[in-house]
């Protein structure tokens, strides 16, 4: 090694040793007579003095060095000067006195500083990963992410599970994105699909009688990015064979719970993890991956607001809508402008306005449609809300989608306000129960919630044929903060039973022989009942981390337009690439 020991280990005790350091310079500062560095390596940063008096070559070289060039130091430790001590440095009782300093690497003057985040454009920080890199918070994360899969590993290899590779050419495996495709040389005019998960595979394994598999996979999927998606993505994949919802939930709970005490500082709200319906979730927080770190949840005021003399309550009541409402505690004296942001908000996710009612400190109530709710039903309306003096009430009334949709945002919106969430805690939830399929109205045709190898719930099996949206299925999903971190189900492993729920969701037997033979008739050879379930590793990261999006726990992630700023990916390649994939382009 080029060096003695690390730029973070040195302390007090280690005053008098002669050690070599290596890394980079974080900082310099020349004070006339002395010139000081500040030397960072991964672990850490030890300040350096260069003194014309010991060494008068180090203090020549120091006068050279700028910021991030990388240099070697041989230098005595010694106890900082009574009163210079650092204690925001775990290095910050000693120095090291330089004897030799060699530069082993110039560096040009960084388009971004290293030792001081600046508010600088994501791009440059994209364009110029490698230096983003260097920094103290993503290498912080990139930390607890090793952590994070670490304990994965163990914790399933202690458990009897093994971890097995499956390929990246492989077919399309739907799971309701777009596929991305690889063409194939060989074969003109075929390709392959990069895997959107393992699904299949895992399941094949399970028929090759594995019974415990796991893989930190990788999952492509095609879609339109957002702040908590990218193009490829990793996955916890895993499945067990001779299981039960139950089981699954058990596992992954412990292994979570572990997880997060081994790799961040963060707290879990509650334990055992608290279990929703589908159906709860939805009507008491508007949505299926709920935030659970606060409580605010949402009342369904329709049967009561549908006798009020409100035009935009009775017609939401008529026409099969609802009225739902969101109690904001100590929000009564919001100002307009406070109320019409909200209405803003509301509207984006569809709503055509907003409706409230605030009870004063003093018990008189100020609602802009005061006027048509008589008083005893507003003494309803508050009750059913839960309403205390000082309290305000956000009403949406619209179909229940769009009620549900904007009431989350405002929830979200009024959590962030009202200053409800811990930011070092971390609440995890289980929704359960969900429908089997969802319908699709474009295409008039059933569409599995999760995906189509989903198994109904046993009891439910006789009414695919006569009420398919009625089946519930045994998908379970793992919601943390806001977000879906995980979700997974029982299988089906009967022929019979999958070509059914195929054929429900639109798939000719010709096609889903086609897309899906290969599994059809593996599940002919013996399959085992099934189960599992594939937590994103991104995302439960990036919550780990308390950062705000995917990108920030991902070591070179695309851009939201799904590029790679750094190597400037994708990009064009040359006709002879093209003409041996047989490919021509059209790009009109
Ligand atoms: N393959 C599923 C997904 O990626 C997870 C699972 O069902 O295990 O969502």
């Amino acid at each position: 090694m080029l060096k003695t020991c690390s730029c973070g280990e040195l302390s007090a005790q280690d005053a008098g040793r002669t050690v070599t350091l290596a890394g980079w310079v974080n900082r310099r500062r020349d004070l006339g007579g002395l010139i000081f560095i500040d030397l960072r390596d991964r672990d850490g940063i030890t300040q350096i003095v260069a003194n014309p008096e010991i060494s008068p070559a180090a203090f020549a070289a120091a006068g050279t060095v700028r910021p991030e060039y990388v240099i070697r130091v041989k230098g005595k430790v010694r106890l900082r000067p009574a009163g210079m001590e650092n204690p925001d440095m775990s290095t910050g009782e000693i120095e090291a006195v330089a004897s030799q300093m060699t530069v082993l690497n110039p560096a040009k003057t960084p388009p971004i500083l290293i030792s001081r985040e600046e508010n600088e454009e994501e791009g440059l920080r994209l364009r110029y990963r490698y230096l983003d890199l260097r920094r103290e918070r993503m290498q912080r994360n990139m930390l607890i992410r090793h952590r994070a899969v670490k304990f994965i590993r163990d914790f399933l290899d202690e458990r009897g599970f093994i971890e097995i590779e499956t390929p990246i050419l492989f077919k399309s495996t739907p799971e309701g994105a777009r596929d991305y495709l690889v063409p194939s040389r060989v074969h003109p005019g075929k390709f392959y699909a990069l895997p959107q998960s393992p699904q299949q595979l895992k399941q094949l394994l399970m028929i090759a009688g594995y019974e415990r598999y796991f893989q930190i996979a990788r999952c492509f999927r095609d879609e339109d990015q957002r702040s908590d998606r990218q193009p490829e993505f990793t996955q916890l994949d895993l499945e067990m064979s001779f299981v039960e919802r139950e089981d699954i939930l058990q596992l992954t709970e412990e292994l979570i719970i572990g997880m997060v005490a081994h790799a961040c500082e963060k707290r879990i709200k509650s334990v055992p993890f608290p279990r929703l319906s589908h159906a709860d979730a939805l009507d008491r927080y508007g949505t299926d991956r709920p935030d659970l770190r606060y409580d605010l949840e949402l009342v369904d005021l329709t049967t009561i607001a549908g006798r009020s003399r409100f035009r935009v309550f009775t017609r939401a009541q008529a026409a099969g809508g609802v009225v739902k409402g969101l109690r904001s505690p100590g929000c009564a004296d919001y100002s307009r402008k406070q109320m019409t942001d909200l209405e803003t908000l509301a509207k984006s996710k569809g709503a055509k306005g907003l409706a409230w009612l605030a009870l004063r400190q003093d018990g008189s109530v100020r609602s802009p449609i005061a006027k048509f709710l008589a008083e005893p039903l507003m003494a309803e309306l508050m009750a059913a809300a839960d309403m205390e003096p000082g309290d305000l009430l956000l009403m949406v009334a619209a179909d229940r989608e769009v009620a549900n949709a904007a009431l989350d945002v405002l929830r979200g919106e009024m959590a962030r306000r009202l200053r409800l969430i811990d930011p070092d805690e971390v609440a995890f939830g289980w929704v359960i129960d969900f429908p089997l399929f969802e319908w699709n109205e474009k295409e008039a045709r059933w569409d599995p919630s999760h995906h189509l190898f989903t198994a109904p719930q046993v009891h439910d099996i006789p009414l695919l044929d006569s009420d398919p949206g009625a089946v519930m299925s045994d998908q379970y999903d793992l919601v943390c903060n806001g977000y879906e971190v995980g979700g997974g189900s029982i299988r089906i492993h009967q022929r019979q039973l999958q070509e059914k729920v195929m054929s429900l969701i639109g798939l000719s037997a010709s096609s889903a022989q086609e897309q899906f033979g290969h599994l059809l008739e593996a599940f002919e050879f013996g399959t085992p009942p099934h189960g599992g379930i594939a937590p994103g590793i991104d995302r439960l990261v990036m919550l780990l981390a308390g950062e705000p999006n995917i990108r920030e726990v991902i070591a070179f992630p695309k851009s939201q337009s799904a590029t790679d700023l750094m190597a400037n990916a994708p990009s064009t390649v040359t006709p002879e690439q093209l003409k041996e994939l047989h490919i021509k382009l059209d790009l009109t």
